[in-house]
């Protein structure tokens, strides 16, 4: 047999974003050997076609640092074709950790990402100190690969202890972060992460430790990777334009990419109603950023933003004040605080009529009733609100609230309209933005990102045409693996790591998250399952068939460039 296995008369988006061709990949142990034509015999041939075949999709923006020790499988994003995934995001991971610090880092788990505390408490077991220990702790079963980021809130408690929540570090306390960074990134971390939310507290309400990082600090540990000339740097400073002028933040960002000459990747670039133009101010700030020649790229989200809500459970409209204090007032007296005329005239021009900015974009167009409580209401379903206020002849807030108020607050709505469709496809649009932030395996009980990649190709790139499927497959695979030093993967090329998807363009999209009671404790968490997904191959072992997962658990831990290949 010439080959172990070949991939057979798919279309190939080889991840550079050139044109697909009709073409046959060949594979040897975890590698892609040939690409073409290939007539030579294979221990095992898969048929591919109506396929595209695809180099699997990166998820760089992850917090999957503990779930991965229960779930090595890295349930649902191996669903969706992700074949990497990166953790340690948002300043946050799991190493280097001392024995007296591990609650406190488990607390900024549990409040930053959402995550069950005594979940975390009880299964992680804590086989490691060290950042190289942690990733030799993941290394012993993984479907997926991985490949980590370290983040800041650990290497400052573990130099600082809980002082890191309380003051600027010492020079001499710089230099020991320093060495920690150092020991992980010649272990094999891909790079660092910070974050200065200001909102980002521990679960005892004290600030997570990186907040508390000067920029000298944050500009010195990030000339720890200029040092090595490895590794990438991701930031987060929370919502942009809030805590001070965008120019000063992207400003920053470019400065630490030219001062280290390491990859920034910088969050984010999002359409927001109560700043509806800032997203064009920051696309235009980083393309001039990029064009002085440093290497900093803003991300975006091609996730779902479809609050769904009842009356009940709410935060649509959290920056209205009328609508705020009713919704803040106990269950059983908000229908009538609902059903008050005088009330609604308020709730009505917060909601309709005022023209001032707020988060909450005041489309009416775009909240659609999804399940009615009562059967007389379901003929309703899947309409918008607006339709429905115009069907009946009636204003839009009544027509909203009777319904609601007569099913005692169990209509089921959801928001389609918390970011502009336009600005959104505008930011997707552009090449420098990568696409991603996931979140998978945080804030589990109210949202599933697990599916950004099937949704950015279902959704924006199938029905919507934002762009060719060659342009969205490059920045899914190429553009991460280029910007992240993952320097074998990305493209289908011979010598590459045989990290492929093969999927259905027709077809392929996400499905709706289902609550299931799967995390250790019997605690519930949203899943996320795909539709088109037909294989996903990791290191060149099937890993996922049509939705099934095959047994096998070919995933590794990817270190960084200079700890030999990539991969090894
Ligand atoms: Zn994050």
């Amino acid at each position: 047999m010439a080959y172990d296995v070949v991939i057979k008369g798919g279309r190939i988006y080889d991840g550079s974003g050139l044109p697909s061709y009709f073409g046959d990949v060949a594979i040897n142990g975890d590698r892609i050997v040939e690409v073409g034509r290939i007539n030579e015999s294979a221990r095992r041939v898969v048929n591919a076609e109506g396929l595209a075949v695809s180099p699997g999709f990166i998820d760089f923006h992850t917090h999957m640092d503990a779930q991965l020790l229960w779930d090595p499988l890295a349930t649902s994003s191996c669903f969706h074709g992700v074949t990497t995934l990166i953790p340690g995001n948002c300043g946050l991971s799991l190493a280097p950790c001392r024995a007296q610090d591990r609650d406190n880092v488990i607390g900024s788990f549990v409040r930053v990402e959402a995550m069950p505390s005594q979940v975390l408490r009880q299964a992680v077991k804590w086989e490691w100190t060290s950042f190289p220990q942690y990733l030799d702790r993941l290394q012993e079963k993984l479907g997926v690969n991985v490949a980590a980021l370290m983040g800041h809130c650990a290497v400052r408690q573990f130099v600082m202890g809980e002082e890191s929540s309380e003051r600027a570090a010492t020079p001499a306390e710089i230099a020991q972060m320093k060495a920690l960074v150092r020991e992980g990134m010649k272990a094999g971390a891909i790079g660092f992460s910070t974050n200065q939310n200001r909102r980002h507290m521990r679960e005892d309400g004290r600030p997570i430790p990186s907040r508390l990082a000067t920029d000298e600090e944050i500009v010195e540990l990030a000339s720890v990777l200029g040092e090595l000339n490895c590794g990438s740097m991701q930031i987060s400073r929370g919502t942009l334009g809030t805590a001070r002028p965008v120019e000063e933040d992207v400003d920053f960002f470019r400065r630490l990419a030219s001062t280290s000459g390491r990859p920034v990747i910088w969050q984010s670039i999002a359409h927001r109603w109560n700043a509806p133009e800032l997203w064009r101010k920051l696309l235009d700030l980083a393309q001039d950023s990029l064009a002085s020649g440093a290497p900093s790229y803003p991300l975006t989200n091609a996730r779902l933003f479809n609050g769904r809500f009842t009356l009940k459970n709410a935060q649509t409209f959290d920056h209205l004040p009328s609508w705020k204090q009713v919704m803040f007032a106990p269950i059983e007296q908000r229908a009538e605080l609902f059903s008050d005329t005088e009330r609604r005239r308020q709730l009505r021009f917060e909601a309709v009529e005022d023209q001032r900015p707020t988060t909450f974009s005041r489309r009416w167009d775009q909240i659609f009733l999804i399940k009615a409580a009562q059967a007389k209401n379901q003929p309703l379903e899947g309409k918008s609100v607006e339709e429905i206020a115009q069907s009946l002849n009636k204003d839009v807030i009544d027509t909203f609230l009777d319904i609601a108020v007569e099913e005692n607050l169990e209509t089921m709505f959801q928001n389609s309209g918390s970011r502009d469709e336009e600005a959104t496809a505008q930011i997707l649009k552009s090449p420098i933005t990568l696409v991603g932030q996931s979140d998978a395996g945080a804030h589990l009980v109210y949202h599933a990102g697990y599916g950004y990649a099937t949704r950015f190709l279902g959704y924006w790139v199938r029905e919507k045409a934002v762009m060719p499927l060659e342009e969205a497959i490059r920045k899914l695979t190429f553009m991460v693996a280029s910007v992240f030093g993952l320097y074998d993967r990305g493209l289908i090329r011979p010598g590459m790591a045989a990290d492929l998807v093969l999927f259905d363009p027709q077809t392929v999209r996400e499905c709706e998250p289902e609550m299931v009671n799967d995390l250790p404790g019997g605690e519930k968490r949203l899943i996320q399952r795909a539709i088109g997904v037909k294989t996903t191959m990791v290191n060149g072992a099937i890993l996922v068939q049509d939705g099934e997962h095959t047994g096998a658990f070919p995933g590794r831990v990817l270190r960084n460039h200079h700890n030999g290949h990539a991969s090894l």
